[in-house]
């Protein structure tokens, strides 16, 4: 019996997406778009890192966790980027003048966490993204946006105003987000930022060499803490050999806080009665200190991350939260993955799929920012408590 085919579904048509931001999360979802056969453009304001060289603005490494991994299979990308990554079983914690103590993450290594390069990450994104598709225009800054007709105003690096027309406009432009101050004009998203009262600084401890090899100094498979109670310090290896080491500390304040620490040489006495055992490990530690910016900690919340369906915003233009929990990025790909799958259900009804985004996204976005916070207590302090411990060897945390 021969069965005609039904007659295949008619293709609807695709808006053009435009997208503000190549970073981690605009450049995944600018691919998962192209895959599914959207034209994309993305208009990001630095110049192409994989020429230019990578600007480490905020943090050199990130950690990766299952969350953003599940989302880069999604784009086929995980496995490319797992060998470029230092497996972390663990949270190695330096209490006083006890040995380090591993405390593992899960049973065994199918639970650990990743410390990637944000560089390499980002440019291995970009050039999938390029593979597939995407139009990358690299150099220009997104300043006003008219939302009404749909135009877009960029300057580009030498300073030249340009425009360009929309449909859809997706905000992955970072915490400081030029499409959410636009959008936010037309209509207030009813913003909130919660300052922590804390500021990071990056320093760093190069790789030991030994026999003619670099080595790591101290054990690679762990995210190191050192906590102190009110502040801390991290250590996250890199591939090559060396880890990098953020101190968080309150801004401003009585001692110890970033206000009372005013020049390495400060900074260098605090370390040695505070982290002796880590201050010989960094022989830059002065140029470093003196030289690397002290940003301030926060979380941003909205009500609103659409503007009916002419635009949306994704990733940390829309949830910039604490670094504590290391789920950022990773909660951004993955709010990368439903919106890609939602625009690709219904392509025509963006005020519909861009509503069920926030309405799926945003309790989860708000319950990592809420988990976050808590970690900093938990990794500063609890991390170090007898009784912590106690717990977590009975199975009960
Ligand atoms: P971004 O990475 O900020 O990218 C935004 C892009 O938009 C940038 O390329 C920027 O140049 C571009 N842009 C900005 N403005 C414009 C404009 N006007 N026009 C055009 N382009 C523009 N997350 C984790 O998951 N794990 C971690 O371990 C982790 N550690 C962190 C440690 C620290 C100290 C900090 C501060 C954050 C950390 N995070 C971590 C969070 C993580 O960095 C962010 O969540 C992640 O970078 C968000 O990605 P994004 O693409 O949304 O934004």
């Amino acid at each position: 019996v021969c069965i005609d085919p039904a007659p295949p579904e008619p293709a609807l048509p695709l808006p053009n997406i435009t997208l503000a931001g190549g970073g981690p999360v605009g450049a995944l979802l600018a691919h998962l778009l192209a895959l599914r056969g959207f034209t994309v453009d993305v208009f990001e304001k630095r110049p192409d890192p994989r020429t230019a060289g990578y600007e480490a603005g905020r943090s050199i490494n990130l950690a990766l966790a299952e969350r953003g991994l599940h989302a880069l299979r999604t784009a086929g990308l995980a496995e490319r980027v797992l060998s470029l990554a230092v497996m972390m079983r663990g949270r190695m914690v330096h209490a006083g003048s006890a040995p380090p103590v591993l405390q593992r993450y899960g049973v065994d290594d199918r639970e650990v966490i990743w410390s990637v390069s944000r560089g390499e990450l980002n440019k291995l994104m970009l050039d999938a993204a390029e593979m597939a598709g995407v139009r990358f225009h690299f150099g220009h800054m997104v300043e006003r946006i008219d939302f009404d007709a749909r135009r877009l105003c960029l300057r580009d690096v030498a300073g030249v105003q340009r425009e360009h027309r929309f449909e859809l406009m997706l905000g992955a432009d970072g915490a400081g987000s030029a499409v959410r101050a636009a959008m936010h004009h037309v209509d207030p998203l009813g913003e909130r930022v919660e300052a922590l009262g804390h500021a990071y600084k990056e320093l760093e401890i190069p790789p030991r060499p030994e026999n003619g090899e670099a080595r790591f100094a101290i054990e690679p498979h762990a995210l190191h803490i050192w906590p102190r109670g009110g502040y801390m310090c991290i250590a996250l290896p890199n591939p090559e050999g060396s880890f990098t080491v953020t101190l968080f500390l309150p801004g401003v304040g009585p001692y110890p806080s970033f206000a009372t620490l005013p020049d390495a040489e400060h900074a260098a006495d605090f370390f040695d009665t505070q982290f002796p055992d880590l201050l010989p490990l960094m022989p830059r530690f002065a140029e470093d200190f003196q030289a690397h910016p002290a940003p301030s900690l926060y979380t941003l919340y909205l009500d609103r991350w659409h503007l009916d369906g002419r635009a949306v915003l994704l990733g940390d233009a829309a949830h910039a939260m604490v670094p504590f929990h290391g789920q950022g990025m990773n909660c951004g790909l993955e709010d990368a993955v439903e919106l890609a799958a939602l625009l690709a259900g219904s392509p025509t009804d963006p005020a519909g799929v861009f509503a069920e985004f926030q309405r799926r996204r945003k309790p989860n976005a708000d319950a990592i920012a809420a988990m976050a916070l808590e970690n900093y207590v938990e990794m500063r302090d609890s991390v170090a408590d007898p009784r912590y411990l106690a717990k977590r060897a009975l199975g009960l945390r």
